[in-house]
């Protein structure tokens, strides 16, 4: 699309390879799962892949809502899988990962949203892997059955991470079907549910937005006692997709990562390659032995 900004040099991404992403490659095969590093078509994959961080997507690859920044094909899916935890499980012992981040598609088809099904992924992981920490991400549940977020904070994972995505302003144009402080409010309430649950949430930048709009986002998010945050570099899939409005530059990056600390975030990661899985396991490691 030639009316698009070109891309910067500081978004340089490492080309997919070497042994440990095929490794990779091969136990997602094997165990018939998905990726968001591979649907979202991640510029990090190359580098997560090679170290043994991916992170899975399940209940399929058809999403029933069709956000304007995202990949991953709208449409109806297909029935859940029964037998997908298990799947999710082995692989995760496999791969050996100290921490797993499993996100998924948005199920509004399915009366709890998949709440249970996440919640039995969760319990899955922890039976076979009970070492590994576990980090999920969320759908927004806004069209679920009263209960749906219960069923997953009660499974008990580490980490509750659901992404805002952008600013509440843009939301018509980019997360359609989706309502800023529903999204909001249900971090809210997972903390509410379980106090000793780490919260998370994420934005994308180069939207359209403006600064003084993040920040705000950043006061909702505390005000939600939302504990960590990422800040990434939108870019366009396809030309289809939502335009890219502009390059947010490495030093802005940086200025909204100390003004999020300031804050009172307890992990931040604000780059222009930052998604919200990147470096999850280690940030979230040096978190807890600090
Ligand atoms: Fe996958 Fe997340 Fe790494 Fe991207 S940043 S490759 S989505 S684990
Ligand atoms: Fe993509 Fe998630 Fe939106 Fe579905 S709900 S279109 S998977 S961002």
């Amino acid at each position: 699309d030639n009316a698009q900004p070109k891309k910067p040099d500081w978004i340089r991404v490492k080309a997919p390879g070497g042994k440990g992403y095929q490794d990779t490659h091969k136990i997602m095969r094997d165990h018939g799962l998905s990726t968001v590093c591979e649907e979202a078509g991640c510029p990090n994959v190359g580098e997560c892949w090679s170290q043994g961080h991916a992170t899975m997507m399940i209940m399929g690859e058809i999403c029933t809502r069709g956000c304007t920044f995202c990949n991953v094909a709208t449409g109806r899916p297909d029935a859940l899988d029964v037998f997908e935890p298990g799947r999710v499980a082995d692989a995760v012992k496999k791969l050996g990962l100290k921490h797993v981040v499993i996100t998924s598609v948005d199920r509004d088809d399915v009366a709890d949203g998949g709440a249970e099904h996440f919640a039995m992924t969760i319990r899955a992981v922890r039976k076979q892997a009970p070492d590994t920490t576990i980090e999920i991400l969320t759908p927004d549940f806004l069209k679920s059955d009263p209960g749906a977020l219960e069923t997953v904070v009660g499974a008990r994972p580490d980490v509750f991470n659901h992404n805002l995505e952008t600013v509440p302003g843009l939301y018509p144009s980019v997360r359609p079907g989706a309502r800023y402080f529903h999204s909001l409010r249900l971090l809210q309430r997972v903390k509410e549910l379980d106090p000793s649950m780490f919260t998370k949430s994420g934005i994308m930048v180069g939207l359209g937005e403006n600064r003084e709009s993040v920040m705000q986002v950043m006061d909702d998010m505390r005000a939600a006692d939302i504990d960590f945050l990422t800040i990434g570099q939108y870019l366009q899939p396809t030309p289809k997709h939502h335009a890219v409005d502009r390059f947010v530059t490495p030093d802005e990056f940086k200025a909204y990562e100390n003004a999020a600390f300031g804050k009172g975030f307890l992990m931040v990661s604000a780059t222009p390659l930052t998604r919200s899985s990147y470096h999850a396991g280690d940030d979230f490691a040096r978190l807890r032995a600090a």
